[in-house]
């Protein structure tokens, strides 16, 4: 069962992220953010801008996002059930028996939508400036490129 489910960016493009390892949050621009950067081949893997550590595309989900994810797919997978209940029973019938299918399974109701605030401040590395990031208007240099892991000073 595939169930999109759509993840909010903020006005300029940039998409909320949570590092698997040392759990800091920073954003990254949601496909291409330049033409430069439609030239380049997806990475196979980031590195965290603060830890350096790096991790599969899919694995930087922030907690609020994989609750978020969770809260839309499971009233989704629910009501597919359902639905193949109803199917199943369709025509289920014979000389004695007779069954009907009343009444549904319960299903929670989804999440309010997830929001993005336009915080952060834009940086990008002297190596790959091609990939900007948003990181917290406190962080302090050095940050890593999460192309290449390279850390810069901001
Ligand atoms: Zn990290
Ligand atoms: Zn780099």
């Amino acid at each position: 069962m595939n169930i999109p489910v759509a993840l909010p960016l903020d006005n300029d493009g940039f998409l909320r992220r949570e590092c698997p390892t040392c759990l800091r949050q920073f954003k990254w621009h949601n496909g291409p953010a330049n033409e430069e950067a439609e030239q380049q081949a997806p990475a196979d893997s980031y590195f965290c801008p603060f830890c350096a550590q790096a991790a599969l595309p899919d694995q930087w989900l922030t907690t609020e996002q994989v609750d978020h994810v969770r809260g839309v797919a499971i009233p989704a997978a629910i009501k597919s059930i359902d639905d193949a209940l109803s199917e199943a029973f369709k025509g289920f019938k014979s000389k004695n028996i007779k069954v009907t299918k009343t009444g549904h399974l319960n299903t929670p109701d989804e999440p309010n939508p997830l929001t993005e605030a336009d915080d952060m401040m834009i940086i990008a590395s002297p190596c790959h400036s091609w990939e900007p990031i948003k990181v917290p208007d406190e962080t302090a240099s050095p940050v890593h490129c999460i192309v290449c892991g390279q850390a810069f000073a901001i």
